[in-house]
């Protein structure tokens, strides 16, 4: 047992500045204005560095351009709140951080979406490859937006239940999970084939083996992919040696007992951050050898370049 919150950056501003220095600049400080590594000096105000001679001047901290910009929550109370949205498995939810932490619950709430922000990844390489596995699979989760809510099907015949029901008005997820690898997930607007396949052809090598349900999404993936096999779940079928679909299900549902548990309400437009956290959490998970605390440096690295301009909480 270690007394994980012992830790300095968990208590004192200045340590958890030094903390989110070591990890966001490795090499020494970078200029948010002019990008120039590791030629700056600290000046006299705690945390801020200027740009040297050559380069541009400019006066900056570890937090400009990070999603803790601007903030008013002192850095170590930022670092908890990394910790506990990467070591909980299914998350936290904004009143239990206003709560733990002593700050306003809207304060919380900004600060759980900004680090969901951070743990989002961008520009990403393919998943899978040659003698790879990739599992696709597709589900639904909560109710669309009223908006854009539809009471007919595609083929003009009305929904029962005053058209709330069924997976029209649902929000169709598409995850993508390498075996023993990686998850890659799209919140999407409709879940056709075209969209899927088009997902499927941007973020898997085309060398990976693809396997799904039977699925029509996925006609015609075998002219894409060095194969594409399926599990019959129509036949209670899951697995036939080793095509199976089981991960990319066991990804659902602990996304899906994660937000019914913690979340429970979750605005469609905020649904792609929920699932940015999930993603995080299953990509730096135990099984690949991350820690706690790895996965919560791993969030902190990624907090750059992403300041979000929030106004309300829903
Ligand atoms: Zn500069």
């Amino acid at each position: 047992m270690t007394d994980t919150f012992a830790a300095a950056h968990f208590r004192d501003d200045a340590a958890a500045r030094k903390l989110i220095e070591g990890i966001r600049w490795p090499s020494g400080p970078v200029c948010p204005y002019c990008g120039v590594i590791n030629h700056a000096y600290p000046i006299k105000k705690a945390g801020w560095f200027r740009c040297a001679e050559k380069a541009c001047r400019k006066d900056f901290t570890v937090t400009m351009g990070t999603v803790m910009e601007r903030s008013h929550i002192p850095l170590h109370k930022w670092v908890i709140g990394f910790y506990l949205m990467n070591s909980s498995k299914k998350g936290i939810s904004a009143h239990q951080l206003h709560r733990t932490l002593g700050i306003r619950y809207q304060s919380a709430w900004f600060m759980c979406h900004r680090i969901r922000e951070a743990m989002r990844s961008g520009g990403l390489a393919p998943l899978g490859g040659s003698g790879k596995v990739v599992e696709a699979d597709e589900t639904y989760y909560g109710p669309v937006d009223k908006s854009k809510r539809r009471t007919r099907t595609t083929s003009g015949r009305p929904f029962t239940k005053k058209g709330t029901h069924g997976p029209a008005n649902k929000r169709p997820i598409v995850a993508l999970v390498e075996r023993g690898g990686n998850v890659r997930t799209f919140h999407v607007p409709v879940a056709n084939q075209s969209m899927v396949q088009a997902i499927c052809k941007q973020n898997i090598g085309r060398e990976s083996r693809l396997h799904t349900d039977e699925s029509r999404l996925y006609f015609g993936a075998d002219e894409i992919f060095a194969s594409h096999e399926t599990v019959k779940h129509t036949a209670d079928e899951y697995v036939r040696g080793d095509v199976t679909t089981n991960t990319v299900e066991g990804y659902f549902s602990i996304f899906k007992r994660g937000m019914r548990g913690i979340y429970q309400h979750c605005g469609e437009k905020h649904l792609h951050r929920y699932l940015a956290e999930f993603d995080h959490r299953y990509n730096h998970r135990v099984a690949l050898g991350y820690s706690d605390l790895d996965r919560t440096f791993a969030a902190i690295k990624g907090a750059g370049g992403k300041r979000l301009t929030y106004r309300q909480p829903h």
